[in-house]
């Protein structure tokens, strides 16, 4: 597996290159409370993980990211989310960082990307941190998305192969790449195409917002399964909504996955898809309600009777990326602090209390049925 990527090192884990492949997930507890995401990161060391991501948005985060680091030893990645100007000050906390081509617009908008990223580059040099070039379905870079309008898959492959090359001319080698998509089969087309573009640039693999269980182990797979017998994916992230309490169950599935793969245990779901998707985000220091991962639940419950229909019911849990997230999905959810607003595709029907939201959403699904 990964036999064909170069290696490359984030403090003395070899990622690509024939090694190990690596298995990761991301904390969902708010970055500042400090012995709650202590507490997740411990948890998901006990199952085995070997990265672990913090979301960081803030200077305020980057100091409980600064006084977590005495505590843990554990290989910690910042997710630098809009705010890639963090990187200088998160950078000596961390050992990788991620960056979202898709989000560097955001700030100094005179600025060119070349430039942006040239800066994130030397800080990775100075600081020995691998870097991630992460590419999301719902956050392509708006000029990519313009050049290859209506074929999404294309300006993910073309937007990560031009950072791949961006970051060759400055000589930094030692990075990962990522292009994720909800839709497995997307993530299947995408990343077959872009490790025939690049086949030595190691792959951080996943279905980003793949959802609640069991759905969201069985997205994953599918799209594993055809990538990891292939030699792509090099490290992994299985992304699902689940209580703070069991976020450590990412890490067990992202291993299960990758042992039933090696032992030959394929599962095959031929009418996987068909019917009602439910797409849901993995949660993150973001969330702002803790009902947001109860209210997935709820609307996979009452949507049952809508099973056989071909619809997306996306739940997101933020306002921030939520709006964004849920522009595709013939019905969508993103919540707030005390709201949730529900979308028909990027319409806003409105806004309701949480416990309000459910016979909004009934009475929309029930006009598209
Ligand atoms: S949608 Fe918001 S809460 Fe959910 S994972 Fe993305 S940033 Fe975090």
């Amino acid at each position: 597996m990964g036999l064909k990527t170069r290696k490359i090192k984030v403090r003395g884990l070899e990622i690509g290159g024939g090694a190990r492949v690596a298995v990761q997930s991301m904390c969902a507890t708010h970055t500042q409370d400090i012995d709650a995401t202590l507490s997740q990161i411990a948890a998901l060391e006990k199952e085995g993980a070997d990265l672990i991501r913090v979301a960081v948005d803030n200077p305020s985060d980057v100091e409980a990211l600064a006084e977590m680091r005495s505590s843990t030893k554990a290989r910690l990645v910042v997710d630098l989310q809009e705010n890639y100007l963090l990187a200088e000050s998160v950078a000596p906390h961390v050992d990788k960082i991620r960056y979202n081509p898709g989000h560097l617009h955001h700030l100094e908008k005179q600025k060119s990307v070349e430039e942006k990223v040239k800066w994130i580059v030397s800080i990775a040099k100075a600081h020995g941190n691998a870097l991630r070039i992460g590419v999301n379905c719902g956050s392509v870079a708006p000029d990519f998305l313009a050049r290859y309008k209506g074929d999404h898959v294309k300006a993910i492959v073309e937007n990560t192969a031009w950072h791949c090359e961006l970051l060759d001319k400055l000589h930094f080698t030692n990075y990962v790449v990522s292009l994720k998509d909800s839709d497995p089969s997307k993530v299947v087309i995408g990343n077959k195409e872009f490790s025939k573009r690049r086949p030595d640039v190691p792959i951080h693999l996943g279905v980003t917002e793949a959802g609640l269980l069991p759905e969201g182990v069985i997205k994953t797979r599918i799209a594993f399964e055809q990538l990891i017998p292939l030699g792509i994916g090099d490290t992994v992230r299985v992304s699902l909504t689940l209580p703070n309490s069991e976020k450590h169950q990412e890490i067990h599935w992202g291993r299960q996955i990758l042992k039933d793969i090696e032992e030959g245990k394929f599962v095959s779901v031929p009418d996987f898809g068909k019917g009602l998707n439910i797409i849901s985000c993995p949660s993150c220091s973001r969330v702002e309600n803790g009902d947001f991962v109860k209210l997935a639940m709820e609307v996979k419950k009452m949507s049952a009777y809508a099973k056989e229909n071909k619809l997306t019911i996306a739940v997101m849990g933020c306002r921030v990326n939520g709006p964004g997230e849920t522009d595709d999905a013939d019905l969508g959810l993103w919540c707030g602090p005390s709201t949730v607003t529900l979308k028909r595709k990027s319409e806003v029907v409105g806004s309701f209390r949480y416990q309000e939201v459910l016979p909004a959403l009934k009475k929309e699904l029930d006009s598209l049925i």
